[in-house]
């Protein structure tokens, strides 16, 4: 079963009593907490069990089923805080401070038609909150082949639970590889015995980053006599550069799971556990290690999981060095372009993905998918993804294009 979280933005603010509900929930939640560590229960059964009836009479009013979810929340709060302690971090007792609560399934309904959820808050009172709907939000409230699952109501935002079992998976008949790099995936499209070349672009995010660690080295200095400031303006500034960042690779992800699901092909990707290698210099390895490969990879992955694209990861060992044509290694730190012996020269980003290509062929067999390196069109070039031909709209329906930096 695949489960996926979907922010819905609401169209006014919350009534009063549900930010009462809000409140009362972190109270029993915190409460939960500490009873968890005194009678030492692990579970949410457990809890459940040793502190009901306590709970009952000290929360009289909260409708039962929220009850059930506080405990739920409280043991995943005290699982975590059995970790840390384990792991011989001094934990806090953990206290929840973010208002917020979670309810099941069975406690809420939701018309899916005009995005209206009914929430109960005590016996005889019920508040009604208006969802903010985008043609993105609709694709999940106007297919019955998702049921809904647990909500997660903030101060200002719904989050729901769609679950599938429904998978639609298809028999791949062509494969889209592809190498990571700073800047773009580049890679090759294979239908057919044909190779073309592919690309998606992203230049910004790595002038993203660069720029944001600029502006924190700035406030770290300016504000180096109040450290308290400086936290609270870099941490700003870190959730502005995450959100940035996650909408462009979200976007990226996006155009590379449509192009392979329009083609029916498998994407071939590297297996990134462990690549990292840290070198001399210093600023590089910085770069490299804060640009989010793994994410624009677990984007992918998830994506292409929900729409049943097939996604293979190989071992991209050498897949920089080697030459497709006739196996030999080469040195291939030298500019841009990869040259063999034999002849053979391609865009070096474009051969590490023939090598990926290779090795998922032989490796996985991908059923008729082999590819001779010959047939590769050189002259041509699908772009996935290109920012500057205009961003697709985000779900929320603000845009995201960039101003020209
Ligand atoms: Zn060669």
């Amino acid at each position: 079963m695949l489960v996926k979280a979907v922010s819905f933005r609401l169209e006014s603010e919350l009534p009063v009593q549900a930010k009462f509900l809000l409140e009362d929930f972190r109270l029993a939640v915190n409460s939960a907490i500490r009873a968890g560590l005194q009678t030492r229960a692990t579970s949410r059964n457990a809890l459940c069990k040793s502190v009901y009836k306590d709970f009952r009479t000290e929360h009289p009013g909260m409708y039962a089923q929220h009850l059930v979810s506080v405990f739920e929340v409280a043991a995943s709060a005290l699982k975590n805080h059995r970790k840390k302690v384990r792991k011989g971090q001094v934990g806090r007792i953990p206290y929840v401070h973010r208002l917020f609560m979670k309810t099941e399934n069975q406690a809420y309904t939701l018309d899916r038609a005009n995005g209206v959820i009914d929430l109960p808050i005590r016996a005889g009172c019920h508040v009604e909150l208006k969802l903010v709907l985008s043609e993105y939000h609709r694709v999940f409230l106007n297919d019955a082949s998702f049921s809904l699952g647990s909500l997660t109501l903030f101060a200002d935002r719904v989050v729901i639970a769609f679950r599938t079992t429904e998978l639609r998976p298809y028999i791949p008949e062509s494969v889209v590889s592809l190498d990571t790099n700073e800047r773009s995936l580049d890679g090759v499209f294979v239908s057919e015995g044909k190779g073309t070349p592919v690309k998606a672009l992203f230049p910004q995010v790595a002038a993203i980053q660069q720029r944001h660690h600029g502006r924190r080295k700035r406030l770290q200095k300016k504000k180096s006599h109040d450290r308290r400031t400086s936290r609270r303006l870099c941490k700003r500034e870190g959730k502005r550069e995450h959100d940035r960042v996650e909408c462009r690779m979200h976007q990226v992800a996006n155009a590379v799971i449509d192009f392979a699901e329009e083609n029916k092909a498998a994407i071939v990707l590297e297996d990134l556990k462990g690549v990292f290698k840290p070198r001399e210099d210093k600023a590089l390895n910085r770069r490299l290690s804060m640009w989010p490969r793994r994410k624009l990879h677990d984007f992918i992955e998830y994506k292409a999981q929900w729409r049943g694209v097939t996604v293979l990861k190989v071992d991209p060992r050498n897949s920089s060095r080697k030459c497709p044509k006739c196996g030999r290694l080469q040195d291939s730190r030298k500019g841009t372009e990869f040259a063999c012996e034999c002849g053979w020269h391609l865009d070096r980003h474009i051969n590490a993905s023939l090598n990926l290509l290779q090795t998922a062929v032989s490796k996985e067999m991908v059923g008729g998918l082999r590819f001779d390196p010959g047939a590769l069109q050189h002259d041509v070039m699908m772009i996935l993804y290109d920012p500057e031909k205009g961003a697709r709209s985000e779900p929320n329906g603000a845009s995201c294009v960039e101003a020209a930096a």
